[in-house]
């Protein structure tokens, strides 16, 4: 459903300290199932993640959405299909702080104009399927790093995307807590969420929950 032709990102280009963080890569990613990118610190993992949930644009390549390149559209193109395709867990949560995690966990569905009221279930319910329901009106400051990690998977599904996208989801979390995090990913996939996340975490990338594993290097496929 998501391909990618010949991405390449730079940083810096012209100057010189330019550098193609990915350097030529083709892949497609399923629907209904979970890729894991993985490879050593620095190997362009975070800026393919970015390329594909359409939160940067490649250098040059295609990224092309269920058929559809959306490689060369307008910014405010973009955001929509940004809204209505992907959901986000970055590698430190991204949590607003000083809001609670129910204000946390509504916040990407302003945009999109839903009844208020509504809205408040919907995250509610899943704060509860999430194991968070006592803690919606906590701060987000207040919760373990466990607790973060689930209230920022409640963020990422608001919006019920059909692509979750994830950074190291598991890098703050200890053993315990990561195999509820791929437990979580099994329910996502049953209801046919496609995942995309990056991992150096053996017990992340060669559990049986992820399809497909990737590995990059020097912005690489290897
Ligand atoms: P990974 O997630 O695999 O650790 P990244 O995609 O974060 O890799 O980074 C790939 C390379 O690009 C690294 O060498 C990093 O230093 C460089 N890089 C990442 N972001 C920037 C940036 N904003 N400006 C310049 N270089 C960057
Ligand atoms: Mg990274």
């Amino acid at each position: 459903m998501i391909e990618l032709h010949n991405i390449r990102k730079a940083y810096n280009q012209g100057r010189s300290n330019e550098f193609w963080a990915v350097d030529g890569i083709d892949l497609t990613i399923e629907a209904g199932r979970a890729t894991a990118l993985t490879g050593p610190s620095g190997s362009g993992k975070t800026t393919l993640l970015t390329v594909v949930g359409a939160l940067a644009r490649p250098t040059e390549g295609r990224v092309r959405l269920q058929g559809r390149d959306v490689s060369g559209l307008p910014e405010p193109f973009l955001t929509e299909i940004r809204r209505h395709t992907f959901g986000f867990v970055f590698q430190q949560f991204n949590l607003i702080k000083g809001l609670s995690v129910l204000e946390n966990v509504m916040l990407p569905a302003y945009p999109i104009g839903r009844p208020h009221r509504e809205l408040r279930e919907s995250a509610e319910v899943l704060l509860e399927q999430l194991r968070l329901g006592h803690r919606a009106e906590a701060r987000v400051e207040w919760l373990s790093g466990g607790e973060a990690q689930r209230a920022a998977i409640a963020r990422a599904l608001i919006n019920d995307p059909p692509v979750i996208i994830a950074d190291e989801p598991t890098a703050n979390l200890d053993t315990q807590l990561s195999r509820e995090f791929l437990a979580i990913v099994e329910g996502l996939l049953e209801r046919g969420k496609t995942l995309l996340l990056t991992s150096h975490d053996p017990l992340v990338y060669q559990s049986t929950t992820m399809d497909r594993v990737v590995a990059l290097r020097d912005g690489r496929l290897i």
